[in-house]
């Protein structure tokens, strides 16, 4: 089976696999059933890539849905030691404009029935999420953004709500009261799965939309414009990113589950 180092997760809008060289599209067997889709397996800039759109290859899984046990795996199998997940979402600040991007340093869960962990049983983990990006990532992210000159906002904190449904207004207030900064359904459980597995994990936001709080609706016609400027501009980040992520790990991502056995 090809390996790769480096594992692609698109979301909303980021579906196909084209600015993969070689691509190979293979099929991976999980102990837990079946990734989104094949994974598309190839290079990217001299880097040996991975990408799996999470929705599946025609957007037809709900976020509650994903299998996030799978995909983790999947890449897991294919040697991936690093997880660059692009996923759009929604914003609780007034200067978390739509067109942004964020490369959040925290979450909160409030997903309500997923699977959480690969430790089901037999053996019992507790992994430290203290922090849970990994910072390398983050700031060299943060750094090719910059000279792209995207707007990239280096910190903030991700709230995942079960979905599939939206928030009420009163909910939006919560969120912004405990101080998340942009909302999405896809964070969890992928991210710490990807902790488990000792990958690096890190995520590249791009804002859709304001949340239902700033009370004032945007069209479906302006969503869909700033999805397709966001696809552009994420693509051309990955470009330069992927080839200056460093081969070995300065982070201490993968060292978390050395204490985390009981
Ligand atoms: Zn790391």
């Amino acid at each position: 089976m090809p390996e790769a180092e480096i594992g692609i997760i698109g979301g909303s809008g980021l579906y196909d696999a084209a600015f993969i060289e070689n691509a190979k599209r293979v099929k991976v067997y999980t102990p837990y059933g079946k990734p989104s889709d094949f994974i598309t397996v190839g290079i990217l800039r001299g880097r040996k890539v991975a990408f799996l759109a999470r929705h599946g290859p025609k957007h037809s899984i709900p976020p509650h849905k994903v299998n996030y046990r799978a995909n983790i795996w999947a890449f897991k199998e294919l040697g991936v030691k690093r997880v660059v997940a692009v996923s759009a979402v929604g914003s609780l600040r007034e200067d978390y404009k739509p067109g942004d991007f964020l490369c959040p340093d925290q979450f909160i869960d409030m997903t309500k029935k997923r699977e959480y962990t690969f430790y089901d049983g037999g053996q019992v983990a507790h992994v430290s999420m203290a922090d849970p990006f990994c910072p390398e990532l983050r700031s060299l992210c943060a750094n090719v953004a910059k000279e792209l000159g995207i707007a990239l906002h280096e910190k903030g904190t991700y709230i995942c709500i079960e979905g599939p449904r939206f928030s009420t207004r009163a909910e939006s207030r919560l969120w912004r009261m405990w101080g998340a900064d942009i909302i999405g359904m896809t964070l969890v459980p992928e991210i710490n799965l990807a902790r488990e597995a000792r990958m690096c994990y890190l995520t590249i936001a791009m804002v859709t939309d304001y949340d239902v709080w700033a009370e004032r609706p945007v069209t479906a016609h302006e969503v869909a414009k700033v999805m397709a400027e966001n696809v552009e501009k994420a693509k051309k980040l990955l470009y330069e990113l992927i080839p200056r992520i460093p081969e070995t790990r300065s982070c201490n991502c993968h060292k978390y589950m050395d204490e985390a056995i009981l």
